[in-house]
């Protein structure tokens, strides 16, 4: 995974840094400059990475450090508390509550991984207990019922969708209602996604919600997508009221970055990632092993 390159280039300019024999405003901009040029590679935002780098600064104020003080310590200590603040929205995401049906709706481009994680979610909370299941309101898609009902199938979670019904404002509320009725308690509803950030997605996205009511809106983002995750993950954020986010195709040669600037535009947390196109490659995503993990 390319994030691992990430994580080894800011390894990399911390150890330089700590090598150094004196820590002067030299070594500590060379440090900086080093991560912000390994952060930008990975495609996080510009923004995010001159914020990251002007917050290091201020808290790591070399002439205010009395002697005695470890600076190396400090200086990592700041830049870990600040890849975590970008990846942590200070918010948790909302919680579901076993037993008591909850409708959460999953939103993104088409060939994010949707329907795909869509399965993965479902199946993840399976095996914890709960009573999941699927309703396709992707009518835009030949074929995307067909696939959820494979992978609903496989993993043996109830689905709901239909081959003639065109409106999938009615296929939602219906898959829904149908579902409230079963006593499932984890109601999901896949919807359409669009090659391109449309307008008439985002009303579709726009009015399933406002008739399903989800507890829950995901937004599903391809980890490759690079620079353009932040305007993305924000154009999906302004119809609806997006919650969490799940990164896909963390296993392929992804960057990663765009992860940490997904939170930033969506103030929503990383929930899960998705590591491979099988049912079980799915992974709950935790701010601070995982930074723990990208600087080794
Ligand atoms: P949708 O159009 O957003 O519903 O996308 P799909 O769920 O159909 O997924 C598009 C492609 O990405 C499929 O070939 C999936 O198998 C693949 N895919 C989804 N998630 C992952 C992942 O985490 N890793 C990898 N390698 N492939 C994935």
């Amino acid at each position: 995974m390319v994030l691992a390159q990430l994580g080894g280039s800011i390894s990399r300019a911390l150890q330089q840094m700590s090598n150094a024999t004196i820590i002067d405003e030299k070594v500590l901009n060379d440090c900086l400059n080093e991560i912000t040029r390994a952060l930008l590679q990975a495609d996080v935002q510009f923004k995010l990475v001159r914020d990251m780098s002007t917050n290091i600064k201020k808290i790591v104020n070399l002439e205010d450090l009395a002697a005695g003080h470890n600076k190396r310590r400090i200086i990592q200590q700041a830049v870990y508390n600040e890849l975590c603040k970008i990846l942590d929205p200070g918010k948790p995401s909302f919680t579901l509550k076993k037993g008591k049906p909850s409708v959460v709706m999953f939103v993104g481009l088409q060939g994010s991984g949707k329907t795909t994680t869509c399965t993965k979610y479902a199946y993840h909370h399976q095996k914890k207990g709960w009573k999941p299941a699927l309703v396709c309101a992707d009518t835009f898609r030949a074929g995307a019922f067909d696939q959820l009902k494979q992978n609903a199938t496989k993993a043996k979670i109830p689905f709901y969708g239909s081959y003639t019904e065109s409106d999938p404002v009615k296929i939602a509320v219906d898959g829904v209602e149908t579902f409230k009725k079963e006593n499932c308690d984890l109601i999901i509803v896949d919807t359409s996604g669009r090659h391109k950030q449309e307008a008439a997605l985002f009303e579709e996205m726009r009015q399933v919600s406002e008739a399903t009511k989800p507890d829950l809106v995901i937004f599903v983002m391809d980890s490759s997508i690079g620079q353009a995750a932040f305007d993305q993950a924000q154009a999906f954020r302004q119809s609806v009221a997006v919650g969490a986010v799940i990164v896909t195709k963390m296993d392929g040669h992804a960057k990663g970055g765009g992860a940490l600037s997904a939170v930033a535009a969506t103030k929503s947390p990383v929930i899960f990632i998705g590591t491979g196109e099988h049912m079980d490659e799915f992974e709950v995503f935790d701010v601070k092993p995982f930074v723990s993990r990208l600087l080794g």
